[in-house]
């Protein structure tokens, strides 16, 4: 009898974003929640918004709308989004730019396209993530991290072939600046071909990849898979595995996303997402009579 300790994860499934049209009509492709697949304990949501060039004067954006019972966080990689929100913080992201907002009890906010870019029109492109808030953290006083592009820590390996921005959790011995309320990893890792990259993701983690461009080899059997597709990893190791294939004509641009479940039950109604109906029931009650604020500047 032979113990094998198995520590690459293996690729549960492959998932195909789905197109749909959010706010005033921006375009996403969207993995999930669909119907098939509703969440990724503890993520809810991921968004990838363009990349797509708006023309003059039509930028969309998402104007005012509460959140409550989560976060939502927001990469730019192309464009400036300008928001303003219900606490009286107001900034505008340019490429690179993350925010990390932590709605807890509640915020209204609004996410535009900045003015002088809806004048211009250009090229949009980005993505928001949603990250369930454990119970215990669903009415804490709302918070935002904002962290320009030039204070993400990078790192790349001695060959120069992988390359790592680190939005949260540690890799290729960078430490992420943002703080989670559980643990969270968020990686955007660029492989030249013939690259490959070992992340270790620790076991309790639910891990899954993002793909932006290119295509790419995962897990411990290769699974092919490319833009727009997620891979999802069985919790059966604690490395999680990425090339770029030796004939590849681009370099392979993904997102590692990874979080400790939170195993409680989800009653989500919209952009509130709670442990009860009692308490969905509660948000739509203190948002439609103002106790989630206003933005009134
Ligand atoms: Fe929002």
């Amino acid at each position: 009898m032979t113990t094998q300790i198995q520590t690459m994860r293996t690729v549960a499934g492959i998932i195909n974003s789905v197109q749909t049209l959010e706010g005033e009509g921006m375009l996403v492709r969207r993995p999930f929640p669909k119907s098939s697949f509703t969440d990724f304990d503890p993520f809810l949501l991921l968004d990838e918004f363009g990349p797509v060039d708006v023309e003059l004067g039509k930028a969309k954006g998402a104007p005012d709308h509460p959140h409550r019972g989560f976060e939502t966080v927001t990469y730019i990689l192309e464009g400036r989004v300008e928001h303003k929100d219900s606490q009286g913080h107001a900034g505008k992201l340019s490429a690179g730019d993350v925010q990390w907002m932590t709605a807890g009890a509640g915020v209204v906010h609004s996410e535009m396209p900045d003015r002088e870019f809806a004048r211009t029109g250009g090229r949009v492109h980005g993505l928001q993530l949603w990250v369930n808030l454990p119970r215990r953290d669903k009415m804490m006083k709302p918070r935002y991290q904002e962290i320009p592009s030039a204070k993400i820590p990078t790192a790349q390996t001695n060959d120069g072939l992988v390359k790592v921005k680190v939005i949260a959790g540690e890799a290729l011995g960078a430490k992420a600046v943002i703080e989670t309320q559980t643990p969270i990893m968020y990686l955007h890792f660029t492989l030249q071909p013939d690259a490959i990259a070992v992340q270790p993701v620790p076991k309790e983690y639910n891990a899954f990849i993002y793909v932006l461009d290119g295509e790419g080899l995962f897990g411990a059997e290769k699974e092919r898979a490319g833009d727009g597709q997620m891979v999802l990893f069985a919790q059966d190791g604690e490395e999680v595995a990425i090339a770029n294939p030796s004939n590849a004509k681009s370099p392979l641009d993904v997102l590692l996303i990874a979080g400790v479940p939170l195993n409680e039950p989800v009653v989500r109604y919209g952009p509130f997402v709670m442990n009860t109906e009692a308490e969905i029931i509660q948000a739509i009650d203190d948002y439609r009579n103002g106790r989630m604020g206003s933005i009134d500047f």
